[in-house]
Order: C-alpha cells, then structure tokens, then sequence
C-alpha cells in the first residue's frame, strides 16, 4: 500500500479543492492511504500532516480556496527548510507528494524532487504563467470574475460618461488583463510583456469620446509599468485632453475568490486524477497540465527552465476590435 500526500501553495486558485479530492479519491480507489498537508510547504516543514478518507474530501468541489489551506514559505526555498520537509516526510512515511500550485509551488517540487523525493506536480495558478499547461487550474473563474465586474462597470461607466481603468491579477503575465480586454470588448489594454505609452492610450480614449462612445473601459495588468495606479497618476494632468471623466478599480483578491466554474472543476479534477496516474505508473518529477487540449506531463527541470510565452497578436487583435 502506498502512502500519498497532496497540498496546495502559493495563491489559491478555485478549482484547487476539485484536484485535491480527486488526487485522494483517486489514490484511496487504488487502495491506498492518502494524506493532505495542511498550509502548503509550511505546513510541511512544521508536520502538519494527517490522514484524508473519501469523505474528509466530500462537498468540496464546489468551492473555491483550498481545504488545505495555502501559504508563501520562504524557508523552503532554502536547502535547510527543504531538509527539515524531507524529515517530515519520512516520520509520517510518505512515498509521494502531489504538489498543487503555480511557478513558484512547481519550483519548490522540483527542487524536492532533486533530493530524491518522487513529487508531481498539479498546475494551478490564476495567472495562467506556468510553462507546461495552456491553461492552469482557476484561470477560467477568474476570468469570468473579472468579466462580470468589466460588464457592470460599463453600466454605471455609461451613466456618467466616464472611463474606467480597471486592474486586473496576473502578476507579472498579461494573459488575465489580455484575454479580459477582449472577452470584455476594452477600449484598451496595458500589459507587462508589450509596454505601452500612456499617450497612446490617451489617444485611443480620445478616439473612443468623439467617436460618441458613452464609456470606454482600459484593462491593465498589476504587472504592466503603468498599472492602474500608475496610469490613474499620470492622466491627473492630462484628463481634459481624454473627454471621458476618469475612475479607477482594481480587482485584486476578488477574482480569487469565488465558486469555481465547470471548466476548473472539470480541470481540477482532470488533472488531480492524472497526477495519481502518473504516482501509479511509476513516474515522478513531473508537472501534469493540459497541452493543445490534452492531459499531458512535463518534467519539472523543464517546467522550471522555461518561460511560458503570451501570443502577443492577441494583443493586435485587441486593438483592431476596440472601434
Ligand atoms: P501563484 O503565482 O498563483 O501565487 P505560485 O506557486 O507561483 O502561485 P509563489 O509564491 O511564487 O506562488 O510560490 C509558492 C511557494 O513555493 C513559495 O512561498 C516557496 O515556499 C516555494 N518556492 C518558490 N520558489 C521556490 C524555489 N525556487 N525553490 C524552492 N521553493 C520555492
């Protein structure tokens, strides 16, 4: 029988509790003895591991954080803190570690499985930033969070004749902010991986006013050098210039949260089950994702090594649509 463990780090992402139960439904089918660790490398460092059954893992699927709780943990990514896990790991005789979480969750994998330990890892992060999966576990909900609130704003935006610039999550990816601007028809977009000058975007509102436009919406990533903030700054002394009277909303945590939407408890699910697959098959050292459509496995030393790349006429699109 094996001994399995699973835990969720970095942000949270909806979607995370659908993997979770499906790793120990997955695993308790085959006979053996899963276990969640609570508070992700943390947790791990301090032993805060205990047993998961079928039920433990029931009700679940539809919501959104994590059971297990999450955590930024610097210590791991020192060599003493990764050892003080190992130890941890061998008291509670654990064979393997799924690991559900972002670029940095994938790294620490990685850099666990390096001293020996068989670990897979699940991708999840709403930033849609991890190299080995097209789209990450959350990103979906997100998305459709950050819609529902470009829709709403435009309402209220059209009332007053105004512009709004509203921040989107992502750190330092634009995928969120891009596909956001287009799903939700902006006027304009800003994000880290293509700068643009504020004067273009002055420009396009501009445009957008005389064009008789009742509002006009200018999505930007947090990442973007002129975020929000940023861009809120610099048209304090050019908003005349602009026609539209100016607002600001940033989104943050609100995307995060939430019910996550069938397509993340679909991939949640999807890809918990494969990462118990993989365990079963004998593989390790692995980030299970979804590649062009399929469920697809990725060495963690490659995951890591690579930078995954936005489709910048994405970005061209956005701008012939905003008329
Ligand atoms: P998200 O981007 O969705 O917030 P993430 O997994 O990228 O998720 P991070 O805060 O970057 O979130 O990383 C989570 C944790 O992973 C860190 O707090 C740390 O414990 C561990 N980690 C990050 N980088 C490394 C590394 N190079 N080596 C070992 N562990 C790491």
């Amino acid at each position: 029988m094996k001994r399995i463990a699973v835990l969720t780090s970095g942000g949270d992402a909806p979607g995370m509790n659908a993997a979770i139960r499906a790793v120990v439904r997955t695993g308790l089918a085959k006979g053996w003895c899963m276990f969640g660790v609570r508070h992700g490398y943390a947790g791990l460092i301090a032993g805060e591991i205990f047993t998961l059954g079928a039920r433990d893992v029931g009700g679940i699927i539809q919501q959104g954080g994590t059971m297990l709780g999450s955590a930024r943990c610097p210590e791991f990514e020192t060599v003493e803190g990764r050892m003080k896990a190992l130890s941890q790991l061998c008291r509670h005789e654990i064979e393997a570690l799924v690991v559900i979480g972002g670029n940095g969750s994938q790294a620490g994998a990685h850099a666990l499985s390096l001293l020996g330990f068989p670990v897979v890892g699940v991708a999840s992060t709403i930033d849609n930033d991890l190299y080995g999966s097209d789209v990450t576990i959350g990103v979906d909900t997100a998305l459709n969070v950050s819609l529902e609130a470009i829709d709403r704003l435009k309402v209220t935006a059209s009332s007053h004749h105004r512009a709004f610039l509203v921040e989107v999550m992502g750190r330092t990816c634009g995928y969120l902010a891009l596909m956001a601007a287009i799903a939700g028809g902006a006027d304009a977009v800003m994000i880290p991986e293509k700068e643009t000058d504020p004067e273009v975007v002055a420009t396009e509102l501009r445009v957008a006013y005389d064009n008789g436009k009742a509002h006009a919406i200018v999505v930007v990533a947090e990442g973007a050098r002129y975020n929000a903030e940023g861009m809120a700054l610099y048209f304090q002394t050019h908003r005349e210039r602009l026609g539209f009277e100016l607002r600001m909303t940033r989104l943050g945590h609100v995307q995060r949260g939430g019910a996550p939407g069938s397509f993340d408890r679909l991939l949640g699910t999807l890809l918990g089950a494969a990462a118990t697959e993989r365990l079963a098959d004998g593989k390790h050292g692995e980030l299970v994702g979804l590649l062009k459509g399929e469920i697809a496995a990725t060495p963690l030393a490659e995951v890591v090594t690579n930078r995954k790349t936005l489709d910048l006429g994405l970005l061209k699109l956005a701008r012939t649509l905003a008329q």
